[in-house]
């Protein structure tokens, strides 16, 4: 080791920035200075994996759908839903549209570039304001995701929890210190990079790392600390399958739940469908639950009940629809051998 990151950081810069010239990925919002296409991208990365969101084409088809802020504001919830279908946490898209509104309202359709002003568009906190200003207008600040908190916590071998408000804390005064005021956009692409490829979860890849010789981490592995977890809950939703002589489905609209505005089976209690036949079982995880989701078949002369609606086969696909329930009822489509 030549000396910790904090007393030769123009070094540590340099040999991150030289790595990342060889080495960085061509990512399509590396390719932009367009702050809606870098916010766009860094609101679905919150929860979403790269390959999730560029291998089945997320970011491509909603910069489609929504070309410009304009686009966007004016989007209304079920072609914006539809279009984050498949993502899950449908309140980012949501937050995404009433950002592209305060854009447009208070700052003519320009994203501002200060701090204070990007703090205070809806949904925008301390992270994606750090992260338009670096990538978007190239100026400096802290931009601090779970890759950098990595390589942060490696480098400084810090062994306090890094999710805590201390710990945020103490990673946001690194990385300001360590920051590069001349070249931010370069520089955060490469923490980054780093922490996505050679400061990996778990072993990292300490041979091929650039900035080996200013690490101080002792076991990198057990690197970062994290607060204890809650606990997972696991509940149980049962759902009916039901199709009417014309083969329509009976679905229901989500409102005031995390998903409004979703489509999805209708759920009833349990002692109503206790002795109807189950057609299938899949479990998914959301938040702090593991959903065991149970189909069952609605006995013919079922009726709808409350706000349950019929909808054509024909329209099955142009709904906005949580995964879940998606893979559900094409499943059970495919046995009734219709196409969504
Ligand atoms: S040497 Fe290893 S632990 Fe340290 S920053 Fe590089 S990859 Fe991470």
């Amino acid at each position: 080791m030549v000396g910790g990151v904090l007393e030769r950081p123009e070094a540590f810069r340099d040999a991150l920035v030289k790595w990342f010239g060889r080495h960085g990925k061509d990512y399509p919002w590396r390719r932009t200075r367009e702050p809606y296409a870098i916010l766009v991208s860094e609101v679905m990365l919150q929860q979403t994996q790269i390959a999730t969101v560029l291998g089945k084409g997320y970011y491509q088809r909603f910069l489609t759908e929504f070309s410009d802020v304009e686009a966007l504001a004016a989007a209304d919830d079920e072609r914006l839903l539809k279009a984050w279908e498949g993502l899950g946490y449908y309140r980012r898209a949501r937050m995404l549209r009433d950002t592209a509104r305060a854009v447009l309202e208070h700052h003519a359709g320009r994203f501002p570039e200060d701090w204070k002003s990007l703090m205070k568009l809806p949904g925008v906190g301390r992270y994606t304001a750090g992260a338009v200003r670096a990538f978007a207008f190239d100026l400096p600040g802290a931009v601090v995701d779970g890759n950098v908190a990595r390589v942060l916590a490696r480098v400084m071998d810090f062994r306090e929890p890094v999710d805590d408000t201390a710990g945020r804390r103490q990673l946001d005064e690194w990385a300001e210190t360590m920051e590069d005021g001349a070249r931010p956009r370069i520089y955060n692409s490469a923490l980054m990079e780093l922490g996505q490829t050679r400061c990996r979860p778990g072993v990292p890849d300490c041979g091929g790392c650039p900035v080996a010789r200013f690490c101080r981490a002792v076991d990198p592995a057990g690197l970062p600390l994290k607060r204890r977890r809650a606990a997972v809950t696991e509940v149980t939703e049962h759902a009916v399958w039901r199709q009417d002589r014309r083969g329509r489905v009976l679905l229901v609209c989500e409102e005031g739940q995390r998903r409004t505005g979703m489509w999805r089976l209708p759920v009833r209690p349990e002692s109503e469908v206790a002795r109807w036949p189950v057609l299938m079982e899949q479990s998914y995880p959301i938040t702090r639950y593991r959903v065991r989701l149970v189909v069952h078949q609605a006995p013919v002369g079922t009726r709808r009940s409350g706000p349950e609606v019929w909808v054509a086969v024909a329209e099955l696909g142009g709904l906005p629809m949580a995964a879940p329930f998606r893979k559900v009822v094409v499943e059970l489509l495919e046995k009734t051998q219709n196409q969504v």
